[in-house]
């Protein structure tokens, strides 16, 4: 089988040379920036790391930030901040980067998060819309998936597609978005009962597990697409969570280089997008200035 890479860098490129056009647009019709608020808590190195990197991505495109570090906090604290940026008109997207120290509550944080600034889809609010298929923003990485299928003409419609992982952020609202475009989709966890046999039968393999290369390369189907979501550190090198497909698979995303730099692009367009329903909203309905965002957008 000839093997082809599903080139992430190079989607992530198109995008946000996208997004970059649309913010110097936005300025210039609007005279403000778009601003970022992205929020750390605890000292996670990997939490530390990501956020640099979503952060320069911002400066790349023009999109500004305002960064949140705080080593040690209580949910109630946390909450506080949340309500602040909800309120506060020049804030246009709120990142909180996850996972949180295990003393906050995270869920009732995230659901904190007022829906047209909850540009990472973290809040059941939010997942839930996506779901149904309404508007609302989807977690980053899954809608970058969805970008890396489209960008190569990937139709998932009527295929056998295997989410490997379940975890709020990736697993579960991957499976709703294909679900969405008409996939058969299957998720498998750590009780399912035997992987293997679910990967074999599978046209597509979206790997969200954070285990090195836990899914064989010869359990997947001749011709099988590999959508390697997974980031493991492993001797110093990043590997997926897929031993590389090349051989087996007809595309495959690699690691690095697939569907990390498409997150961190997808979450430059939310913010984008954010922005601009934001101020569409302010032109249409004459809210009086920006007054709205402390009520949310009904
Ligand atoms: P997570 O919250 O730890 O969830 C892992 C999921 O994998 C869980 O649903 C777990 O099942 C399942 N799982 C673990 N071991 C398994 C096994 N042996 N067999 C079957 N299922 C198994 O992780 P996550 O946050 O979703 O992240 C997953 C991976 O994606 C990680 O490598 C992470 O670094 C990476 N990631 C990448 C990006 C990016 O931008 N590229 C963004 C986010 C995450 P249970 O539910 O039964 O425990």
């Amino acid at each position: 089988m000839n093997s082809q890479i599903l080139d992430g860098q190079r989607v992530a490129e198109e995008i946000k040379d996208n997004v970059r056009n649309r913010v110097y647009e936005y300025e210039q019709a609007y005279n403000e920036p778009i601003t970022l608020a992205t929020i750390i808590v605890g000292n996670d190195k990997a939490s530390k790391t990501y956020v640099k990197m979503k952060s320069k991505a911002c400066r790349e495109v023009g999109i500004h930030t305002m960064e949140y570090i705080l080593p040690e906090f209580t949910t109630d604290g946390l909450i506080q901040i949340i309500e602040s940026l909800n309120a506060n008109p020049s804030i246009n997207g709120i990142l909180i980067q996850h996972p949180l120290p295990k003393n906050i509550d995270e869920k009732e944080c995230f659901d904190k998060i007022a829906l047209e600034k909850d540009v990472d889809g973290l809040s059941s609010h939010s997942f839930g819309k996506m779901s149904f298929g309404e508007d609302a923003f989807g977690s980053a990485t899954p809608t970058g998936i969805l970008h890396i299928l489209d960008f190569y003409n990937i139709d998932v419609q009527g295929k056998k597609v295997c989410v490997v992982g379940r975890s709020p952020i990736l697993g579960k609202p991957m499976a709703a978005m294909l679900l969405n475009r008409d996939a058969t989709v299957t998720i498998c966890h750590t009780k399912t009962k035997n992987l293997q046999e679910e990967i074999g039968q599978a046209d597509i393999v979206v790997a969200a597990v954070g285990r090195p290369e836990l899914i064989k390369k010869e359990w997947l189907k001749e011709g099988a697409i590999v959508i390697d979501a997974g980031y493991n550190y492993v001797n110093g090198k990043s590997v997926g969570d897929v031993q590389n497909p090349s051989g087996v698979a007809s595309l495959y995303t690699p690691v690095p280089g697939g569907v990390g730099p498409v997150t961190i692009a997808t979450l430059l367009d939310n913010t984008l997008i954010a922005a601009e329903k934001q101020q569409a909203l302010i032109q249409t309905k004459n809210y009086g200035g920006k007054q709205y965002i402390k009520e949310g957008i009904k």
